[in-house]
């Protein structure tokens, strides 16, 4: 696409994101022009609609902001198209999207600002996206869904758990990777979770689950999942990694649940002969969050190339946790627990020159410590993070 068509596109959405709860009301009105001119459509998606509304509209804005960087966008479209096979989506369904959105965009930008120059660069936009995407899933050949049964879940903290499955077929993911997840307790509302475990050839996987306060579907993953459970995974998505053979130190940056997407590629490079070194700050607002400590300290322990820095936000322990009174043991391979804000913090040591970057956590954390590092002088070329949607 030339710079012109993209600079239209983005020139649009922009203003329109940018009116006063613009963004929502873009949202609302594409699904409302959805579901009324295509109604068959609306059983693909949840009964409550609010999140799925916020999901779309930062969904749409990732993928503009990557239009001149096809080397990006394009894979990771591909990785969407055979994602969405898990909801049974067909051709037509795309050009239904793709029509309800245009037609969405044209009523809030108004006759002043929507051209036909601009209406042909939306259909050119469109019509790349929906292609790659349709493309992508018809050549895949492994399952447009795949079903695990739960064998254990474990309260780690008193807002996360730690659940294992075993697939009935395995999934090859790559370390670093993210997975949609659908349990039976919420249907139709898939999460994005990270495998806390490489892949294996017996399909066991791992995840970490925090429930979020007032979210729909953590809070039931985390109090309503037993032993038995089915869940539905869709394809794997992301591009986190170490690739094999990789001379680039690192430097990851993980708090909470985010630790997951990062453990997985450390769990993969002990099974390496060689590595680059690797630099891990693991964080949590109060010491007893850092619940991971015991796996990061025997990797730390046993590889050379690995250094692990516990970081957490307040000295002390909150009143609620039940501590034993005794002082937490220092665990072999850590580097002593550091105190203060994790971007703060990392950013402390200088600007990481030498390193190539990944930061795993919630929204709010990566952004906050993507802003750190940069006014510390990193390149934001050498940090990668997840999508935040
Ligand atoms: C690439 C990726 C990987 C992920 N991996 C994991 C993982 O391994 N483990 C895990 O527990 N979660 C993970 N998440 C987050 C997960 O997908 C859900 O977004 C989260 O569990 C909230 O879902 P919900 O239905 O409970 O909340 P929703 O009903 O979707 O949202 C409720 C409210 O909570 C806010 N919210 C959503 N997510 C977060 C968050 N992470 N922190 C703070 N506020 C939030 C929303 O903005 C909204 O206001 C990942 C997300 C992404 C994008």
């Amino acid at each position: 696409m030339d710079s012109r068509t993209v600079a239209l596109i983005r020139t649009t959405f922009k203003a329109v994101a940018a009116e006063e709860s613009g963004p929502e009301r873009l949202a609302r009105s594409f699904y409302s022009i959805l579901f009324t001119e295509y109604p068959q459509i609306r059983d693909f998606f949840p009964a409550a609609m609010d999140s799925q509304r916020d999901r779309l509209v930062r969904a749409i804005s990732y993928t503009l902001d990557r239009l001149e960087e096809p080397n990006k966008l394009l894979p990771f479209l591909a990785q969407l198209g055979r994602d969405h096979r898990k909801y049974g989506v067909r051709d037509e369904h795309y050009q239904a999207v793709a029509h309800s959105l245009r037609t969405a965009m044209s009523r809030f930008a108004g006759n002043e600002m929507w051209t036909d120059e601009v209406d042909h660069a939306w259909e050119q936009g469109l019509t790349l996206i929906c292609d790659t995407m349709i493309g992508a899933a018809a050549k895949e050949t492994t399952p447009p869904v795949w079903s695990g049964t739960v064998l254990e879940h474990r309260m780690v903290l008193h807002n996360l758990a730690v659940v294992r499955l075993r697939l009935d077929q395995a999934i090859k993911y790559a370390a670093g990777q993210y997975i949609s997840v659908q349990i039976p307790a919420r249907p139709r509302m898939w999460r994005y979770l990270s495998p806390s475990v490489p892949a294996n050839a017996n399909g066991e996987i791992e995840f970490h689950i925090r429930g979020v306060l007032g979210g729909w579907v953590s809070p039931a993953m985390i109090n309503q999942t037993v032993v038995g459970d089915q869940w539905l995974l869709g394809s794997p998505l992301g591009g986190l990694g170490v690739p094999r053979n990789s001379k680039r130190k690192m430097l990851m940056i993980a708090c909470g649940t985010g630790i997951a997407p990062l453990r997985a590629q450390l769990l993969q490079m002990a099974q390496r002969r060689t590595n680059p070194k690797v630099h891990l700050f693991v964080g949590g607002h109060h010491p007893c969050e850092l619940y991971d400590l015991r796996t990061l300290s025997e990797l730390a322990a046993a590889h050379k190339w690995l250094t692990v820095t516990p970081v957490a936000e307040r000295e002390e322990n909150p009143w609620w946790h039940a501590d034993s009174g005794e002082p937490a043991p220092q665990l072999p391979g850590l580097e002593p627990r550091m105190t203060g804000q994790i971007g703060k913090v990392v950013a402390s040591f200088g600007p990481w020159s030498d390193r190539d970057v990944q930061i795993a956590g919630s929204p709010s954390m990566v952004q906050t410590t993507k802003f750190r590092l940069m006014a510390a002088g990193t390149q934001t070329k050498n940090i990668r993070h997840d999508p935040l949607f």
